[in-house]
Parts: structure tokens; C-alpha cells; sequence
């Protein structure tokens, strides 16, 4: 993974924000909390983070108690923060609002799936790296337990596609990955209006560390992502890394171009029977829909950037939350 930059190492002890974005996560955010709380008091106690730390769930619109709940956890701790988007947004833009939110209060922010399927326990590990220097974190997965052999298999294939066309998109790693401040700073200059964060993170240049975890199967309740909105993601990933479709297409349009050719000419004179004729046309219409469609997928991203509509709205914050250094600047 590129580590462009020379590798700094951090003051101890600096102000983590875990940024969790939330979706209808009523079945498991109690359990969540608490697991969290533990991880970030056990921190705060031995002096590797510092007390201005705090845990941010975004609440992406939520038609569910998410957002009751987040009210009830941060009256029974000072540590529980909330931010909560007026619709939903999509888990990448909520996490995106989370980030930027916490991007001036803190000096890391580790960004987590609200299910514990990023194990907390890696938290600790992937603080040190960053003080070590590493502005980036990745957490990467050596197995997934608990999830369907469809989302296996789908994910298995799509980070090797990604490599395959050149995308920048590390190996099995999702969003949970810690960010230094300046690696948000960063971020928050790329006005992508559907971000594919876990590949944006790798253009930004800075120095960078994994960690290894197996994945663990969602505590409570279901994936948010219906196989549509994962093969939509992918889409997106796809998109916008990479162009290797439509230079796929347009070489495989030539090299038709010229086989066919070729074959008119090899069989001038000769009668030719209906079903290769047939076979021949829908094998055209369909490389030609297929060429259209490639080329259509940019088109809408392009679409979608030329409006430029904002990417969320929000509707509300929990919390007193500052960080950064003592005193030196308030969040709000
Ligand atoms: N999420 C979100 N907005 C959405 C969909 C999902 O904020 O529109 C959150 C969700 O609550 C979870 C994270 O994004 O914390 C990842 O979603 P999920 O765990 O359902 O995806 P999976 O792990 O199954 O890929
Ligand atoms: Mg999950």
C-alpha cells in the first residue's frame, strides 16, 4: 500500500472519534454502545487516547427507534455523540457526513459498520499504528463468518475485478480504517456526489499500515444492503476508479469489426444459412447494448457530478462534542 510520505510519529495522547453510521439499527445499537464504551474507557484509562474522545453515530435517516435510542445513550454517557441526517443519505455519504463532522474535533477518527462485525477489539492495535506515523489504517479482512456465500463470493470477486482493471481499491478491506486529521482534510476535498470512500483513501498519499481481522457475522439484525444496492456499489466502485470497460469494449468492438469483416470476405459468394445470420445480428445487438450500457454508467456519474445536489442534509447533533487540542478550539 503506498506510503508516499515520510512516516511522522504523533503526540500521545490524541483524540480518537469512532464514526459509526447507522441505519434502522435499533436491534443492536445498546450492545453496540456498550462494547464501544468499554473499548474507549479501557483507552482513555491507560492514556492512549485522550479524554476529548468520542464515539459519533451518524443516524442515516432512520424509520426505525435509532435515533430515540442515540438520544437515551448520550444522556447515560458523556462519551456518545450523535449527528442525525435528515434522509437517508447512503452508507457512504452518512459515513462521509460523519468524517467531516469529526474531522476538526479530533486528530483520528476510525470509521466501523454499526453491527460489530468490525471487531473493537482491533481498536487498540490500530491506534498504535497510527501513532507510529501511519495517517491511514486498514483494517483488512482474512475471513467473513456469517455472511451468505453470494455476499462471499461477490466481494471475493470484486476486489480482484478492482485490482485486475487498476483500480486503487485495497484487498478485502471495507471501511473500517482509521483516518488522521489530515488524511480528512484530505478527503474533504474530493466533492464526489456517491464517494466510493475505500477507494478514495488510498489516493490520498499518505502513509499508511494495515491490520488483519477475521470478520465476525452482524450481532442483530439485517444487512442494509439488498443485493441491488451492492451490485449498485459495485457499480460505483467500478466507475469511478477505473475505465477499463469502455476501452474493453471499444478494442472488443474493433476486433468484431475486423472477425467480421474477414469472414464476409472468406465466405463471398457463398450462401449463407438463416441461423448464423440470426446468431450473428443478436450477438452484434448485443455487444452493441452492452457498449452503450458501459458507456451510460459514466454517463449518469457524469450526470450526477454536473448537478451537483448536495449529498446530505443535517437535521440535528447530539452531544457537546470538541476535541483537538486542549482548549485550543471548540467543535461548535
Ligand atoms: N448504513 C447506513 N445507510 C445505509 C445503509 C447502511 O448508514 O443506507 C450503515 C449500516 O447501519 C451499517 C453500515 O452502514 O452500520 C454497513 O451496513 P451493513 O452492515 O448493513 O452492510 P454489510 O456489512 O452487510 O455489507
Ligand atoms: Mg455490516
Amino acid at each position: 500500500m503506498g506510503s508516499k510520505e515520510q512516516k511522522r510519529e504523533k503526540a500521545l495522547p490524541a483524540v480518537l472519534y469512532l464514526v459509526i453510521p447507522c441505519f434502522n439499527e435499533e436491534e443492536v445499537l445498546e450492545e453496540t454502545a456498550r462494547e464501544l464504551l468499554a473499548v474507549m474507557t479501557a483507552m482513555t484509562d491507560t492514556g492512549l487516547i485522550g479524554p476529548k474522545s468520542r464515539i459519533l453515530f451518524v443516524d442515516d435517516g432512520s424509520m426505525d427507534r435509532t435515533w430515540e435510542i442515540l438520544e437515551k445513550l448520550g444522556k447515560s454517557s458523556p462519551l456518545v455523540s450523535a449527528l442525525r441526517l435528515r434522509a437517508n443519505a447512503g452508507h457512504q455519504n452518512a459515513l462521509y457526513a460523519g468524517l467531516m463532522e469529526a474531522k476538526d474535533c479530533c486528530h483520528m477518527s476510525i470509521s466501523m459498520d454499526a453491527d460489530l462485525q468490525d471487531d473493537p477489539a482491533l481498536i487498540p492495535a490500530m491506534v498504535e499504528k497510527f501513532y507510529e506515523g501511519n495517517d491511514i489504517v486498514y483494517a483488512v479482512r482474512k475471513s467473513r463468518r456469517g455472511e451468505g456465500l453470494f455476499k462471499r463470493a461477490s466481494a471475493f470477486g470484486f476486489y480482484r475485478f478492482m485490482k485486475a482493471l487498476g483500480g486503487p481499491m485495497p484487498k478485502d478491506c471495507g471501511d473500517f480504517r482509521l483516518m488522521s486529521r489530515e488524511a480528512m482534510e484530505a478527503l474533504s476535498l474530493f466533492g464526489e456526489n456517491r464517494p466510493v470512500l475505500r477507494g478514495l483513501a488510498p489516493l490520498l498519499g499518505f502513509p499508511s499500515a494495515q491490520v488483519i481481522f477475521d470478520r465476525r457475522s452482524r450481532r442483530r439484525g439485517r444487512s442494509k444492503y439488498s443485493v441491488k444496492s451492492m451490485m449498485r456499489f459495485a457499480v460505483d466502485g467500478v466507475v469511478s476508479f477505473s475505465a477499463a470497460p469502455i476501452h474493453l469494449i471499444f478494442f472488443l468492438g474493433i476486433g468484431l469489426f475486423l472477425a467480421a469483416g474477414g469472414y464476409l470476405l472468406y465466405t463471398a459468394g457463398r450462401e449463407p444459412g438463416v441461423r448464423q445470420i440470426l446468431g450473428t445480428i443478436w450477438a452484434a445487438a448485443g455487444l452493441v447494448l452492452m457498449g452503450i450500457g458501459a458507456v451510460g454508467q459514466y454517463v449518469v456519474r457524469i450526470w450526477r457530478e454536473v448537478t451537483g445536489r448536495p449529498r446530505y442534509f443535517v437535521r440535528e447533533r447530539l452531544g457537546e462534542y470538541a476535541g483537538g487540542d486542549e482548549g485550543e478550539e471548540e467543535c461548535r
